[in-house]
């Protein structure tokens, strides 16, 4: 199943592909020493940068921020939320995003979302 050597970045061991939450993910083999993960298409191609706890935090709390300017579940609002992404981060995508992106999209969503309560 495992096609792509994937080296943890942080502790330099092997990585293997497991099925997770959201699909198929990278977790290093020297958890729980080390806790990195990366994330990977269906197809098993690694997707996004990996990341530690800390940045993982981050992208979640990232994403419960924006779901409160943009209904998610909405079609249109979820463009709209895809659009505003791509032209205020470097790659468009939440998963991609190191920790000093998301807080410097953290503090741009906050903005809008202080527009919208008023
Ligand atoms: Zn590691």
């Amino acid at each position: 199943m495992q096609k792509n050597l994937v080296i943890c970045p942080v502790c330099r061991g092997p990585m293997g592909l497991e099925k997770g939450r959201f699909g198929l993910v990278y977790k290093c083999l020297n958890y729980p020493k080390c806790d990195v993960t990366h994330s990977a298409t269906k197809n098993g191609t690694p997707l996004g940068f990996p990341s530690d706890a800390r940045t993982r935090k981050a992208r979640c709390e990232l994403h419960d921020l924006m779901a409160k300017v943009w209904d998610y579940k909405n079609n249109d609002e979820r463009a709209k939320m895809y659009s505003w992404l791509g032209q205020n981060s470097k790659y468009g995508h939440i998963s991609m995003m190191s920790f000093g992106e998301i807080q410097q999209v953290m503090i741009k969503v906050n903005k809008l979302l202080a527009k919208k309560t008023q």
